[in-house]
């Protein structure tokens, strides 16, 4: 995919946006500060979709000052609405909205059951709530 689109970013060349911490530290002002370094953005969308793409962590992109493990998977989610993707139905009653995640064998980042490849790049469909298709045709054909 070209990124061509990130030196129309407001952030291009900008330190700031590199680092969350040089952010205030405490919400809502840290969100806030975030939301508005990127507010009127031009390249906004491509920048939410490779956000999500490339699961980045603890850096400003598309509008979010961007935290680790969970707190960046929910964030990666309210992306996908911003963007308009679909949401994501599951029954888990666990975490219904943290997507993707990992197999719980092999580690390898999962999308929903039923969803395609498109929508979640660089993922594995799930099989059940913690196994990837693969890691569960394995366990099913050893037993
Ligand atoms: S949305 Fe924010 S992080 Fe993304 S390109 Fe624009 S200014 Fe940079
Ligand atoms: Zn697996």
């Amino acid at each position: 995919m070209s990124s061509e689109w990130r030196s129309k970013g407001f952030c291009y060349g900008d330190d700031y946006f590199d680092d969350v911490d040089m952010l205030p530290s405490h919400e809502p002002a840290k969100s806030f500060t975030a939301q508005s370094m990127c507010k009127g953005c031009p390249v906004f969308k491509e920048c939410a979709i490779e956000t999500i793409r490339l699961r980045d962590v603890g850096v400003v992109k598309a509008g979010k000052a961007l935290g680790y493990g969970n707190k960046a998977l929910s964030q990666y989610n309210e992306l996908r609405v911003e963007l308009g993707l679909p949401t994501v139905r599951v029954s888990d009653k666990f975490n219904p909205d943290l997507w993707p995640r990992d197999c719980r064998h092999c580690d390898r980042s999962m999308r929903p059951k039923g969803q395609q490849e498109m929508l979640w790049p660089n993922t594995i469909e799930a099989r059940s709530h913690d196994l990837c298709m693969e890691c569960h045709n394995r366990a099913e054909k050893s037993a």
